[in-house]
């Protein structure tokens, strides 16, 4: 810290949170930091209430700054030295494997570490521990956008244009998507579109805040997103407003979804999704006559079991009208989690490698084991999506330890009891935070780690541009960074009794400038290549997009002018069919249950519920009702409920809005306990990209009587 009378320090970071990564100033004076906003493309010198905060978890007084061991004897967590704690993990480790083989051992990451802890931990797990079990919660956060985009396009980068093309197009459509709460910067691209003459439509089954802004909001069942996409598309069809020489030209397989959306009569999608035939027609007519437009999806569209096929819809619809590629028009996913984009691009994904690399392609394999230094046949195989891996821990046939870095799978999974129950099986569970968590405190072992304006690093944000974090102070005594724990770990599992100076060592630099050196070698020739983004190109601009494969040579700010990343260069069609979703309500559960954000909170909340502010402006869970509903079960606004699923159940306050359909409850995910909403959540998931079911599943509501 400054020291009272000393020149106050600077430095030019991004927001910790949301991936659309707001430029801010932390200034730090006489022991004090504050936030100030500045000027970066996404944010254009805004700040949401969450940024502004963001300083106050720095010298939070629950900041952990000493490992904790838990006690066999008291079963309580208890202060300990880092060689205590490292010598538990390790010792734990060696046991597991020795019984269990490699696989015995998982580790889950998280989608705010910065791309060096991502790739760092991507070869921990491969090299150090060589299991095949790593995920991380961006699974739960763009997965199916992520498998949709790479089958249709060939690569998948959230938005493969700037997020300034959103403020110049005549249409656009936003399908699950509340950026005027989880990202309000954003909001000003919308403004400029909407006084520019532009007409923004939104499809969300709740008038959110950003409904709310939209010329047209079409508010569909949840789960009939896809029937909407088809539906759209029927009638551009029928209108004549599909492009056809663009279809010719760079794409395959149109005619497989023409035919599969010919019976999708707008009557027919009106009787399933409940949207009027005319809002449809309106939407068609928007998009199909627009000069320019744009479709974005977000976790409305993404989260379900068919959240592949549901963005397939929409791209579909995307592809027909010839906006991908086309200047100021195309499709693109709003990427949830500060670094969700970078956080799937380094390896931390179970079927993957550095560069966006699949982990089964023998050369991608050959190159990366070349730049780790190990055989390629030594790499292990691809692991398992994320909740899989979650439900079998401490089972038979799955992992008995786990390590977590940045991630708070207790609160933020589906059918969280079953999670918590899973990890409480472990024979091993540490926690990597700087923040106890609700999935901390069940460890065994917890790691104090560094935070964002503590150490050095880059993110990748939602348009694929990637950005410095820069280090406004060192971390406070017994503190260490994620890349020192890692290379800790690796030089004692590799040498016992050595914790230092040999080879492993060597293998995992602390340095994030060396790791990222070393993941620009990783990386090269793959989909996200980065082998020309240098620290210093990235300060000399306001960043650089990838793929950028030579220092010398351009970035890439927008995708497919001339051609998609497919082999013969052209986009893909798929045909893709509304289904129901994986449970219907009933009798004994006859509403629709779905979950999402707020605006003064961030994922699993572990950091903003810490937040005074934030605390004030949204202090619990509460459970969204529509009045009519309300009056059915006479319960009144502000009164207590209890949300009950075939998994669990959620109490919190009912918040009464006419916002919400009659058929729908909704909650909040960011909070733990009692006011869980992942208590109830389905764990269905999608085939292809092993996405949960956050959006809908069925419930009853009943109301509370208290003593
Ligand atoms: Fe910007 Fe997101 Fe941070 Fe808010 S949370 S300041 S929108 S980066």
């Amino acid at each position: 810290a400054t020291r009272p009378g000393s020149a106050p320090r600077e430095v030019a970071t991004h927001c910790p949170y949301c991936a659309l990564q707001c430029g801010m100033t932390l200034r730090e004076e006489t022991g004090r930091v504050t936030v100030l906003p500045r000027q970066f493309p996404t944010n254009r010198g805004g700040l949401c209430q969450k940024g502004w905060t963001a300083a106050e978890l720095l010298d939070h007084p629950q900041r952990l700054t000493t490992p904790l061991l838990r006690d066999p004897t008291t079963g309580e967590l208890r202060p300990a030295s880092w060689a205590a704690a490292l010598d538990r993990i390790v010792t734990g480790i060696r046991a597991v494997q020795h019984g269990h083989g490699p696989d015995a051992v998982a580790v889950f990451g998280g989608g705010g570490l910065t791309n060096e802890k991502a790739y760092a931990l991507g070869k921990f797990a491969r090299v150090a521990l060589r299991t095949r079990h790593i995920d991380y919660n961006g699974r739960f956060c763009m997965s199916s956008a992520a498998a949709a985009g790479l089958r249709a396009f060939g690569v998948d980068r959230g938005l493969p244009f700037p997020l300034a093309d959103l403020g110049r197009a005549d249409t656009l459509l936003l399908v699950g998507a509340n950026p005027a709460e989880t990202m309000p910067p954003l909001v000003r691209w919308l403004t400029e579109q909407r006084e520019r003459g532009g007409r923004l439509i939104v499809v969300d089954p709740r008038v959110t805040a950003t409904a709310r802004l939209a010329d047209l909001h079409l508010q569909p069942l949840p789960g009939t997103d896809l029937a909407v996409a088809n539906a759209l598309l029927h009638i551009a069809l029928t209108e004549g407003w599909v492009d056809r020489a663009y279809v010719d030209t760079r794409t395959t397989g149109f005619p497989a979804v023409r035919r599969s959306v010919a019976g999708w009569w707008p009557a027919r999608a009106e009787a399933l999704s409940g949207v009027p035939v005319a809002d449809l027609e309106a939407t068609a007519r928007a998009l199909g006559t627009a000069e320019r437009a744009i479709i974005l999806t977000a976790r409305g569209a993404e989260q379900h079991a068919k959240g592949v096929d549901t963005v397939t819809g929409f791209v579909n619809l995307a592809l027909a009208l010839g906006l991908p590629g086309r200047p100021g028009s195309g499709y693109g996913c709003l990427t949830g989690q500060g670094n969700g984009q970078g956080g799937r691009e380094h390896g931390q994904k179970a079927d993957q490698l550095p560069g966006y690399r699949r982990i089964d392609d023998p050369a991608a394999r050959e190159h990366v084991a070349g730049v780790w230094g190990v055989p390629p046949d030594e790499l292990p195989g691809p692991g398992v999506p994320a909740y899989q891996l979650l439900d079998s821990l401490g089972t038979p046939a799955g992992p008995r330890a786990l390590l977590v870095f940045g991630s708070n799978p207790v609160v933020s999974a589906p059918r969280a009891a079953q999670v918590e129950s899973r990890l409480r099986d472990l024979d091993l569970l540490v926690v990597a935070d700087f923040l106890l968590s609700e999935t901390a405190a069940l460890a065994d072992v917890v790691l104090p780690t560094a935070q964002w304006a503590e150490e050095d690093g880059t993110m990748t944000n939602l348009e694929g541009r990637v950005l410095r974090r820069r280090a406004l102070r060192e971390p406070p005594p017994g503190v260490r960074t994620d890349l020192a724990v890692l290379a800790e770990l690796a030089a004692r599992l590799a040498a016992p009794g050595d914790d230092g100076g040999n080879e492993a060592t060597d293998r995992f630099p602390t340095d994030p400038r060396t790791v990222f050196a070393e993941l620009r070698r990783a990386s090269a020739g793959g989909p996200a290549d980065y082998a020309g983004v240098s620290w210093e190109r990235i300060d000399a601009a306001d960043g650089v997009w990838w793929p950028c494969p030579d220092e010398d040579g351009p970035d890439t700010p927008r995708f497919f002018a001339d051609r998609f990343a497919t082999p013969d260069g052209r986009a893909r069609f798929h045909p893709v069919e509304h289904r129901p979703a994986a449970e219907e309500v009933c009798p004994e559960y006859p509403l629709h249950f779905t979950t999402g954000r707020v605006l003064a909170q961030y994922q699993s909340g572990t950091q903003t519920r810490r937040v005074a502010a934030l605390r004030r402006a949204a202090p619990s869970a509460f459970v969204e009702l529509h009045p009519d509903l309300a009056d059915r079960l006479g319960v009144a606004d502000g009164e207590p409920v209890r949300v009950v699923s075939r998994r669990g159940e959620l109490r919190a306050p009912a918040r009464l809005s006419p916002g919400i359909r009659p058929d729908t409850v909704f909650a909040p995910f960011h909070w733990g306990g009692a006011g869980r909403a992942n208590s109830v959540t389905n764990d269905a998931v999608d085939p292809v990209s092993g996405m949960p079911e956050f959006k809908i599943c069925a419930v009853r509501v009943e109301r509370v009587v208290e003593p």
